[in-house]
């Protein structure tokens, strides 16, 4: 067995454990594994192992892997900040975008979705912490950002993304997670049906899990550390 198979399992066993932990079932929590930076092959070898969900953060990179591997039916998840500029691949290639945070982005995506594709599954990400360096939206932004974006014909609206501060403690951290979760609980009281909150990355999985979960990210904790140079988009 790879080490890459291997991790996948120990991974796959924290999501399950957890998930019964705050009484949900293991299927209610979908793995993303995170490829970043990491050679198409991994990517193989995870799809070898039964992984079918792939997250990655730089256009170019991403478009890349996701047209060599395309036989393996695959899904792709873009999760990183996105240029509206640069929309058009993702658009294309993708079946998923996490990181939406302003409406001209999704908006540009909606216009180059194409029309033999099914609808773009969108997340709106979120500042949860409120950090000035970080991207996504302010909480309190989030309803109207929301509500246009659900209106956008080629794009499904599916629930909000975030990444806390890091370094945070677990109480912290669990705070943020459950602001996402409120967050939707009220988008959705307000008339959305917003099945997602894609939150917990390979330190925090449990407490996302914990919080309410529905997709955890994970990266490091299935392909080893990433070199400390990373592409840039
Ligand atoms: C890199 C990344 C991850 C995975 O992080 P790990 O700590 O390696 O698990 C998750 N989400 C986003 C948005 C990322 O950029």
């Amino acid at each position: 067995m790879t080490s890459i198979s291997a991790n996948l399992q120990a991974v796959r066993r924290r999501v399950a454990a957890a998930a019964r932990a705050s009484g949900r079932t293991p299927e209610d929590v979908a793995l993303i594994a995170v490829s970043k930076t990491q050679p198409a092959q991994s990517v193989a070898e995870a799809a070898h192992a039964g992984q079918r969900l792939f997250g990655e953060n730089y256009v170019r990179e991403g478009v890349a892997k996701a047209a060599e591997l395309h036989a393996r039916q695959l899904e792709w998840h873009f999760i990183g900040p996105l240029q509206s500029n640069k929309t058009r691949p993702v658009a294309t290639h993708f079946h998923w975008v996490h990181s939406v945070d302003r409406l001209k982005l999704a908006e540009r995506l909606s216009e180059q979705r194409g029309d033999e594709l099914p609808p773009l599954n969108v997340c709106i990400q979120v500042n949860v912490g409120g950090e000035a360096s970080k991207s996504g939206v302010a909480p309190g932004e989030v309803p109207a950002l929301a509500a246009a974006v659900a209106k956008l014909p080629r794009l499904a609206l599916r629930g909000l993304m975030c990444i806390p501060e890091a370094g945070g403690d677990e109480a912290l951290l669990r705070a943020r997670f459950a602001t996402l979760r409120q967050l939707r609980d009220r988008l959705n009281d307000a008339g959305l049906a917003l099945d997602t909150l894609s939150m917990g990355m390979s330190d925090d999985l449990e407490l996302a899990i914990a919080e309410g979960a529905t997709m955890v990210r994970v990266g490091t904790a299935i392909f080893g550390a990433r070199s400390v140079r990373e592409e840039q988009a």
